[in-house]
């Protein structure tokens, strides 16, 4: 009875039954059965390009790798069912899925972003799909207001960061989907920084959630791939179509990697939030520290949509020293267990300069106007013991 629940047929576009099971046995069961050729208990990594054929035209489901991998499949399956979604489709990247999903517009279609947007994202948009004939305007989505103020006839989707980086903004989903719904607009969800652990945008309403596995679901900073989560039949089918027609899909390894990250996710998180909870009052209390945002704190803005969309505020902060560039710069560079690098999600902790690194392609006044100050520093916190994190910061703080 509860196998049948978890009977996902690897790289099926059928509902994964796994849904009513809890989320860390379908993190580690669903779509992963042991290996029926061996009896392998770890999904084994399909190294093959193509496959043999028993006649002309007569396979077991499988021809190229390009369309088809059982490891990928795997995958796929696995996070559909953690995003209680119809549909997995996996990768090579974050932005390899979102061009797939950029995909399902044409020319002339308007898109609204979120404007605390992941830089790729906003330079994918800008550098290259405003070239194809796309519009896209960017609000400040906390505030639903703006994103009425900018709708079009031809406006066709919403794509949503919640929390937002680096200001860990909140948007509330499900009043972005009714906005959105009434007007047939679709509404996307880059849920990369909470994770499906803490928020399921689907079940709020969203259309298409699209994740970079290189943070937290591969959890370990040692791979890149992405993948986009739907129920909606006609988004899967563009999307599905545009893996195989465009071709950015994830190896067997990098799959394998996210797979197995994925085991762990839960048990992650809980720490990851668990450290971030004690770093964030440790910073409020500072007095170099000027502001700390995170989504868990009371006074932010976003906490009471947060605490009713996220079962819980995740391991990312921002916060602002006191003094300027000089000041956060030294912040930054003074830290030892925190490595300063981009990217989030690991089970190690980073330390990094929004200005001067991740969003330096955004220009100054942009950044200004956004609040994204020259004395910002965000931390992914990781899975360490609190307090040598928190003297880490409080000698870089120093
Ligand atoms: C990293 C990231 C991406 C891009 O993913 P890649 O795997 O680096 O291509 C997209 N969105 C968010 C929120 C990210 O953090």
């Amino acid at each position: 009875m509860l196998k049948e629940k978890l009977e996902v047929k690897m790289g099926s576009a059928e509902r994964p039954k796994a849904k009513k099971l809890g989320f860390s046995t379908r993190a580690i069961h669903a779509g992963q059965p042991p290996d029926p050729s061996t009896g392998a208990i770890s999904t084994p990594i399909y190294q093959t390009s193509t496959y043999v054929q028993d006649g002309v035209a007569q396979h077991k489901g499988y021809e190229y790798a390009r369309t088809q991998n059982p490891t990928r499949g795997a995958l796929e399956a696995c996070l559909a069912s953690l995003e209680d979604a119809q549909y997995g489709i996996c990768f090579s990247s974050g932005m390899g899925a979102i061009s797939a999903l950029m995909n399902y517009f044409q020319k002339g279609d308007h898109i609204i972003a979120s404007d605390d947007l992941y830089g790729g994202t906003y330079r994918i948009f800008e550098k290259v799909f405003k070239s194809y004939g796309l519009e896209f305007d960017y609000v400040d989505s906390s505030n639903l207001a703006n994103v009425e103020k900018v709708l079009r006839p031809n406006t066709k989707m919403l794509f949503l960061e919640t929390p937002t980086n680096p200001l860990l903004k909140i948007t509330d989903l499900a009043e972005a989907s009714k906005l959105a719904h009434g007007r047939n607009i679709i509404v996307a969800v880059d849920n990369t920084f909470a994770t499906p652990y803490w928020q399921q945008p689907l079940n709020f309403g969203a259309d298409v959630v699209v994740h970079s596995t290189s943070k937290y679901l591969g959890g370990h900073c040692d791979v890149v791939g992405g993948a986009v989560l739907t129920s909606n039949d006609k988004i899967f089918e563009r999307v599905k179509f545009c893996q195989n027609a465009v071709g950015s899909v994830p190896g067997p390894l990098d799959a394998f990697l996210v797979l197995r990250g994925v085991k762990t996710l839960a048990l992650r998180m809980e720490r990851h939030e668990a450290n971030a909870r004690q770093i964030a009052q440790f910073l409020k209390g500072h007095p170099k520290v000027k502001k700390v945002y995170y989504p868990g704190l009371p006074e932010h803005p976003g906490y009471e949509t947060a605490k009713k969309q996220m079962k819980g505020f995740g391991g990312m902060i921002s916060f602002e020293v006191k003094g300027g560039l000089e000041e956060s710069k030294r912040v930054c560079e003074a830290a030892e267990i925190f490595s300063l690098a981009e990217s989030l999600g690991g089970v190690e902790s980073l330390i990094e300069h929004p200005a001067l690194m991740t969003h330096a392609s955004v220009p100054k006044e942009v950044r200004e106007e956004k609040g994204i100050s020259d004395a910002l520093v965000r931390i992914s916190v990781g899975i360490e013991d609190a307090p040598d994190l928190i003297a880490d910061l409080e000698q870089a703080l120093a």
